[in-house]
């Protein structure tokens, strides 16, 4: 199968040095594998999406030196996919409405009969205050946002796997500590992070995910997405993570390190190939 894989930016802010590390070592890794390159706009959150770091988005990337298959993957086109998506599981009987916002949760969370809160790759773990399981008929809620059961989720996917049906792996460990019921879709997008990056890789023929290792934990869900919905698992390689000079993690925010400034500044491409530790680009 030919190597395959994506570079996937939000349009929320100015593509930072972490940025550029993830996509250019995706982009140098194709390279080698005499693979493909794909760009994927993840615009869901169109709250903070805007037009104007999209074209940024392009703009960096190709002075960076990196080109991409066309047309570029927009997220924001394919809700309809996601939809149905939600559907499948919602018939299955996986998903529940959530009325819950973070003040509902946090105070069950420190409930005196609770123990430990624990966290996972979304925040504490739902305690599960509206966990219901949804008649088979019930038409799925449009207004509200869904969670996945992950007990009843994790028993599908054991039975899915015994079956041989699926080519992700099992997952044995005790996901509703790990993950619990994370949100598939939110009220505000209709869909979620998680649910629209495993169907787009998987509709886009990606064998190969190359994100940072902030995303290393959230690999568990989309592992147990994929074989809910019956898709391949593709490789996943998480790599180190840029930092400033206090150790911290950069972020959208820290437009002191936006590539915009840097190539303001004068510096160039391979100029920041050095500053993330990659070598020179093949001439
Ligand atoms: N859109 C995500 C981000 O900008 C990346 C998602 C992924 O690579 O899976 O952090």
């Amino acid at each position: 199968m030919t190597f395959t894989t994506r570079f996937a930016p939000s349009p929320t802010g100015p593509l930072h040095l972490g940025h550029a590390y993830s996509a250019l070592l995706a982009w140098d890794m194709a390279q080698v594998a005499g693979g493909r390159f794909l760009l994927r706009i993840e615009d869901i959150d169109t709250s903070r999406a805007r037009p104007q770091w999209e074209a940024q988005i392009y703009d960096d990337l190709a002075w960076l030196g990196i080109t991409w298959e066309m047309p570029v993957v927009r997220q924001s086109d394919l809700m309809p996919r996601y939809r149905q998506a939600l559907e499948g599981l919602w018939k299955k009987g996986l998903l529940y409405p959530c009325t819950c916002n973070r003040r509902d949760i946090l105070a069950a969370l420190s409930a005196p009969q609770e123990s430990a809160v624990h966290y996972g790759p979304d925040g504490p773990i739902y305690p599960g205050i509206c966990r219901t399981v949804p008649h088979p008929d019930a038409e799925m809620p449009r207004d509200k946002a869904l969670r996945l059961n992950v007990n009843l989720a994790h028993q599908d996917n054991v039975k899915y796997s015994e079956n041989g049906c699926c080519a992700g792996y099992i997952i044995v460990t005790n996901l509703s500590e790990k993950i619990g019921d994370v949100v598939l879709a939110r009220t505000d997008m209709g869909t979620s992070y998680h649910l629209s990056v495993v169907l787009d890789d998987a509709a886009m023929g990606v064998t190969d995910v190359v994100r940072g290792a902030d995303l290393a934990e959230a690999t568990m869900i989309h592992v147990l997405l994929q074989n809910l919905l019956g898709l391949p698992t593709p490789r996943y390689h998480h790599h180190r993570l840029i930092r400033d000079d206090a150790g911290k993690r950069l972020a959208k925010r820290d437009d002191a390190r936006s590539l915009a400034k840097y190539r303001a500044e004068g510096a160039t491409p391979e100029d920041i190939r050095a500053m993330v530790g990659l070598p020179p680009a093949k001439p």
